[in-house]
């Protein structure tokens, strides 16, 4: 396995694989590996005949007031992990090789409306530091294919759209949520949960789950259904930031009409606090021609 924590080695193992004509697929994270980043990898693994995976804190998707230097770091541990998977490359680099000289570091990617909506309304930079620094690892990298999570579910709709709006010739392929045994969606960001946090954390996802069956005995009903949800979610201790029905392809809203349409495919979408951890999870769920999942 080959570390590269500068360009131009990377730039030359690339092109000796495309000379090959092999195929490779990326897997961009940042860091402090647990099962969920490692599903992606193995689903690399199975797809290219080369795997790269990034492990980059990516500053410009953090907000001033956010956990940028606590975020936590864990290279020599990671690097065990993607050994074991048979990665054939790591691309870590620093902050000042992907932004030299940060004050005249001003180009953006941007996909418009959609970044600025669920966690883009609470995270505005978020979305745009992300799709930025992708269209920069998908240049460096050259990729057939990559990964993402379906846990930050916005963030594969606005990749696909980015990379569909921009014509990157790469295969953006979307893996299941891998979870806790009680439901907690794995993220680096639990280890910051206290252990009473950590012992109501999963009814996040709990509550997705009954949520997601009153919706499909009540169809209409799921505005009021998703409001009693949010006020139990916050009476044992959550803050919700949001929850969300939406079309589960393009993330468009959904009203009362849309959803008794057929054969569409929805999606509820959940950010919420619990004491200074900010937790993702959703769920999706198909409605077919007479209302039934
Ligand atoms: P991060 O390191 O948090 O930027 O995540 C890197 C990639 O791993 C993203 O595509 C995430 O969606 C994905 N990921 C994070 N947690 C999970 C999980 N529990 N299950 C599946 N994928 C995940």
């Amino acid at each position: 396995m080959d570390i590269f924590t500068e360009i131009l080695p990377l730039r030359a193992a690339v092109q000796n694989l495309k000379k090959q004509s092999l195929s490779l697929a990326l897997v961009p994270t940042m860091g402090n590996l647990h099962a969920g980043h490692l599903s992606l990898v193995k689903k690399a693994r199975q797809s290219a005949d080369r795997v790269v995976v990034s492990i980059f804190v990516n500053p410009l998707q953090f907000g001033v007031n956010e956990d940028f230097a606590t975020y936590p770091r864990s290279l020599e541990t990671d690097i065990e992990k993607l050994s074991s998977l048979n990665v054939d490359f790591i691309f870590s680099p620093p902050a000042s090789l992907m932004y030299p000289e940060a004050n005249q570091y001003n180009t953006r990617v941007s996909v418009q409306g959609l970044s600025a909506e669920l966690c883009g309304a609470t995270r505005p930079h978020f979305f745009d530091g992300v799709t930025t620094v992708l269209t920069k690892l998908f240049n460096l990298v050259q990729p057939n294919i990559a990964i993402f999570g379906e846990k930050d579910y916005q963030q594969l709709v606005i990749v696909r759209r980015m990379v569909k709006n921009l014509n990157f010739p790469i295969e953006i392929l979307g893996m299941p949520i891998v979870r806790e045994k009680d439901g907690l969606a794995m993220s680096s960001r639990n280890q910051y949960l206290t252990p009473s946090e950590r012992t109501i954390a999963n009814q996040l996802h709990i509550t997705l789950c009954f949520l997601k069956e009153k919706i499909l005995a009540d169809l209409q009903n799921f505005p009021n259904l998703i409001d009693s949800s949010i006020q139990s979610l916050n009476q044992i201790g959550f803050k919700t930031d949001y929850l969300s029905l939406r079309d589960a392809e393009n993330l468009t809203s959904v009203s009362a009409a849309d959803i008794t349409m057929p054969d569409r495919e929805f999606i509820l979408l959940a950010a919420a606090y619990l004491g200074k951890t900010r937790l993702l999870d959703n769920i999706k769920f198909f409605i077919q021609c007479k209302g039934k999942s």
